[in-house]
């Protein structure tokens, strides 16, 4: 157990900071099931199998990237189907409230957008 700290806490900061960045604060404030959750969920992501961590990856990138709709909505799927090798149970509702807020909030809309920056 000596290294899951580190694992642990990685998983916890790039799930995050990608939905912090890709809602508005309002939103993100009031995303209960994601606050209730995402400690447990990072304490278990480090025991998945790796093709677990590698989409978890895809659906909550690193920076620049953002979570869009098109994350939520492929996020709903896998987990409704059951990929998540168990986690996904702590994470059933997120697909849900990530497109609610982003269908019905223009901020939540506007931050969910990535741009890539403009070549000089
Ligand atoms: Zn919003």
């Amino acid at each position: 157990m000596a290294n899951n700290g580190g694992e642990e806490a990685f998983w916890q900061k790039q799930i995050s900071s990608a939905i912090e960045r890709s809602l508005c604060q309002g939103h993100f404030e009031a995303f209960f099931d994601f606050h209730e959750n995402i400690e447990e969920f990072s304490f278990c992501m480090v025991d998945v199998i790796d093709e677990v961590k590698k989409q978890i990856a895809v659906f909550f990138p690193p920076l620049p990237l953002k979570v869009g709709i098109v994350n939520w909505v492929q996020f709903q799927s896998w987990v409704k189907y059951g990929l998540g090798d168990g986690v996904e149970d702590l994470c059933d509702t997120w697909g849900e409230y990530g497109k609610m807020a982003i269908k019905q909030c223009s901020e939540c809309r506007e931050a969910s957008i990535f741009n890539p920056p403009e070549e000089n």
